[in-house]
Formats: structure tokens, C-alpha cells, sequence
């Protein structure tokens, strides 16, 4: 799971997936709207969801401090396990690192969102195939770095540059400089104020509960 936004167990359900299939989840960074479904999720870790238990730990991955932030969510319930508890494996990172979780390889990068706050994006590898995921984040150097070869690269469209996003002139930006086999897809937008697709050449819109094979 690339964040886990306060709206993801719902969606997860509406597509018809459950939360104890979920292996793992990469928090991009601290902001509500990335983490504010992880309180939920976890209690599926600790009790049943949907009278289904969890048979495999959970691995979470963030910035540093991202453990903290959450318990800071979650409160003071048995819910946030503590560390060392084998349910939860947590693994708080500073870019450039990367580490293996069953069978997926991650790479985190860090990427400029809103200093001081630590923002990571990641490089996914998994059978056979890379998926990139920028956060929130402005187009820097990093991006490129993220997006070299992937299959396909999530991209943000937060769309004001000044709160540290990409807007929308980015995104076309970084398309032009991608290989053909880079499918850009992007989130995180206005649908309100999206520009028209046939602006928007190469470049593909998500939409809620869509799936889409990499
Ligand atoms: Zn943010
Ligand atoms: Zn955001």
C-alpha cells in the first residue's frame, strides 16, 4: 500500500480486498491525508477485521520519526504494538536506503515536500517489475532519480508549487523527459480543476477504486 489515507480501509473494502492482505505500507511522510488510515489498519493487527484475523506481520515504512507520528494519531491504546512487538515491523528510513520485505525490494529517496518535515518517495522492485511513487513532493532532481526506468511511476499533482508540490506544467515536464515505457499515472489532484486528458498526452488520471496492472 503506497500511504494509507484515512479513506483506505473503506475503498479497500469497496474493491473488494482486505486489510489482512495488505503486507506492507510505505508512508511517503507525515501529513494527515497520507497517514490517517494507518490507525485503523493497525487495529486489524491487534484484533479481527471483519472476523478475519491477520496471518502474517505487517511491515510499515516511513520517514524517521514516522512511528511516533502515528502513536501521536492512534493515541494511548494497545493498538500502535509496541516496537519489538513481531506483529509490527517498522522500518524508518532516510533516503538512500533500502531494504527487502518478503518479496519486494524498496529504495527510498528523499524528496523535497515541506522542510523540515522528512518526505520520502520510493523504487519499488517486485517480480520482475519497478514501480515508482513520488509523495508529495516538488519536481527536484530526485524525481528523475525515482522515475529512471520504472514501469510505471504514481506521480503527485498537489498543483501549488509553493506548498511543495507538483502542479500540473511539472507533470508534463517530467513526462517529456520519460521513456515511452514509463507509464505516468497521476494522483493526489483536483479533479474540479484537471486539465482536459487531451491536454495531458502520455499521461494518465487515476481514479478512485481503478485498478491498474503494472
Ligand atoms: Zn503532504
Ligand atoms: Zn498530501
Amino acid at each position: 500500500m503506497l500511504d494509507c489515507p484515512p479513506q483506505a480501509l473503506a475503498h479497500l473494502y469497496r474493491v473488494g480486498a482486505h486489510p489482512a492482505d495488505i503486507d506492507l505500507v510505505l508512508l511517503s511522510h507525515a501529513h494527515s491525508d497520507h497517514i490517517g488510515g494507518v490507525d485503523l489498519l493497525l487495529l486489524g493487527v491487534v484484533s479481527e477485521h471483519g472476523a478475519r484475523l491477520r496471518e502474517r506481520p505487517l511491515a510499515l515504512a516511513g520517514p524517521t520519526g514516522i512511528r511516533a507520528r502515528v502513536g501521536e494519531l492512534v493515541g494511548p491504546s494497545p493498538r500502535l504494538p509496541r516496537p519489538d512487538d513481531p506483529r509490527v515491523r517498522w522500518f524508518e528510513q532516510e533516503g538512500g536506503a533500502s531494504f527487502t520485505w518478503r518479496d519486494v525490494r524498496v529504495e527510498c529517496i528523499a524528496v523535497e515536500h515541506a522542510p523540515p518535515l522528512p518526505a520520502l518517495g520510493y523504487r519499488i522492485g517486485i517480480a520482475g517489475r519497478t514501480l515508482a511513487y513520488t509523495g508529495d513532493a516538488r519536481l527536484t532532481p530526485a524525481i528523475d532519480e525515482l522515475a529512471r526506468g520504472a514501469d510505471l511511476l504514481v506521480v503527485e499533482c498537489g498543483g501549488d508549487r509553493e506548498r511543495g508540490h507538483l502542479d500540473w506544467d511539472d507533470v508534463r515536464e517530467l513526462r517529456s523527459r520519460l521513456p515511452r515505457s514509463t507509464r505516468v499515472l497521476v494522483t493526489h489532484y483536483d479533479h474540479a480543476s484537471a486539465p482536459e486528458p487531451s491536454s495531458l498526452p502520455g499521461i494518465e488520471l487515476a481514479q478512485d477504486l481503478a485498478r491498474y496492472e503494472v
